[in-house]
């Protein structure tokens, strides 16, 4: 079952035209359209299903500079503050909190991989730091685990998924941007090599600029425009528990668990050392294309042929603007949680903290992330399609920089000077 979303009011009309047309009512998207808003440039998101529907608030609302690849760190820190001012800026209060992330080890092969990772931000100034298996119980006590050490950042923090995007969403309306649910977007209008609107399931909207933020449509949106976008799907299933007592504030990921606080009291969880990989077209055409990075992780992958494969084969890749395309056959991405995994996460956490034996599993669900080969989004102009800006791929960790990516998307759009440096997420590092 799905995460049940923050209601917004949003339009039932399409406007005829507009300056900046989003495509996907993802955070992403809905981010890129409040700062356009706020700038007073006029805006329109259009989402083929509900608002945050997919990754936006299935994600388990994460938000870390641990872990990351040197070049996103400094789009996560930009993101830090924005996250910090965001309960202001929107009038509401999104869930966010600075608790604290800490990564567990149980071997010296993963306490050296941490400190690889330490080692390789050293110039950034990020509070990270290594913890010894005391310093561990310390920080998250009662527990019965036996741990090597950890890695903890204590400027990491969370926010509840099923509370940003809409928040966001109701204060880009205030400032004047529109959004309008059950509308998707079939192709670009171009004229003269420009691209110069949206053709959508209801008809045509003239715009200036595009913003392509589809998730992990974009890749299957400009493929009919013969532009490759390399991304992977992979599903990762989550659980919510009841309200429980005793685990403290700060989110913890090991090996095979993790586990993070909500606004709720209650917890979310997942089997962080598995994901499924449902077998498409896609991962054997471009599946070899990830193997240096997931070399590592290649045993973490339960990859499976079945119900997927046939349902992606049946999609079109190609269609003309006046068919009915993939995005009106698939309105919300809804994959149906693996109980296997969800229930492995829940064993593997309560033999190390068995506080959360008391705890009654609420829900569970799952949801697909778009994956890079290297693991950063893309965001920035398609250079093929004048006029056409991409924001996608953000690889199971763009809820985190989210607001910092949707500034960056819109700064580069406007021709203005980028929040942070944008030269790692351009699309043609992987041409
Ligand atoms: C289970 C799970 C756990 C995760 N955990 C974390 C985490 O802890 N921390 C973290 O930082 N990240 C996490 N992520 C990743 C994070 O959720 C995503 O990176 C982020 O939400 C991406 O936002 P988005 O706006 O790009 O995409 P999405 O939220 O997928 O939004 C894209 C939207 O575009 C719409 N769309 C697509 N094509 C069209 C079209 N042609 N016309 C109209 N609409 C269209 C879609 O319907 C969709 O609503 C997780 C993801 C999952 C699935």
């Amino acid at each position: 079952m799905a995460p049940v979303v923050s209601p917004v009011p949003t339009s039932e009309d399409l406007p005829s035209s507009t300056v900046v047309g989003i495509i996907g009512g993802g955070i992403v998207g809905l981010t890129a359209a409040l700062v356009l808003a706020e700038r007073g440039i006029p805006v329109v998101v259009l989402e083929k299903g509900r608002l945050a529907g997919e990754q936006s608030s299935r994600n388990l609302g994460w938000i870390r500079k641990m872990g990351r690849s040197v070049a996103d760190v400094p789009l996560a820190c930009v993101a830090d503050r924005l996250w910090a001012g965001l309960a202001a800026r929107v009038g509401e209060d999104v869930g966010y909190r600075q608790a604290g992330i800490m990564y567990l080890a149980r071997t010296q092969a993963e306490m050296d991989m941490h400190r690889g990772w330490l080692d390789s931000v050293r110039d950034l100034s990020l509070d990270s730091r290594l913890l010894t298996a005391p310093q561990v119980d310390m920080l998250v006590p009662h527990g019965q685990g036996t741990w090597a050490g950890g890695i903890y950042t204590p400027s990491d923090g969370r926010a509840e998924p099923t509370r940003a995007a809409s928040a966001i969403a109701r204060a880009a309306t205030r400032h004047g941007a529109i959004i309008v649910e059950q509308c998707a977007v079939r192709t670009l209008s171009m004229e003269g090599g420009q691209v110069k609107g949206l053709v959508t399931e209801r008809g045509e909207m003239r715009c200036e600029q595009v913003l392509l933020a589809g998730g992990l449509w974009s890749r299957r949106f400009l493929g009919n425009l013969g532009i490759g976008l390399p991304t992977l799907p992979l599903v990762c299933s989550a659980l919510r528990t009841s309200p429980l007592d005793g685990m403290g504030e700060i989110a913890v990921g090991a090996p095979d668990f993790s586990f993070r606080k909500r606004l709720d009291g209650g917890y979310t969880i997942t089997q962080r050392g598995a994901l499924d990989a449902p077998l498409t077209l896609d991962h054997l055409r471009i599946g070899m294309r990830y193997l240096p990075t997931l070399r590592q992780q290649i045993g973490n992958l339960r990859i499976g042929i079945g119900r997927e494969f046939v349902e992606d084969l049946m999609l079109a890749r190609r269609w003309d603007k006046a068919a009915v395309s993939p995005f009106e056959r698939v309105r919300v991405k809804d994959p149906a949680a693996n109980a296997a995994l969800v229930a492995e996460a829940m064993d593997n956490l309560v033999r190390a903290w068995p506080t959360f034996g008391n705890a009654a599993v609420a829900q569970s669900w799952a949801g697909t992330m778009d994956i890079t080969p290297d693991s950063l989004p893309v965001i920035g102009a398609v250079t093929k399609m004048p006029g056409l800006t991409l924001a996608s791929g953000f690889s199971g960790h763009g809820f985190g920089t989210s607001l910092a990516a949707g500034a960056l998307a819109v700064d580069l759009l406007t021709g203005q000077a980028p929040i942070v440096e944008a030269t790692p997420y351009r699309l043609d590092r992987f041409t």
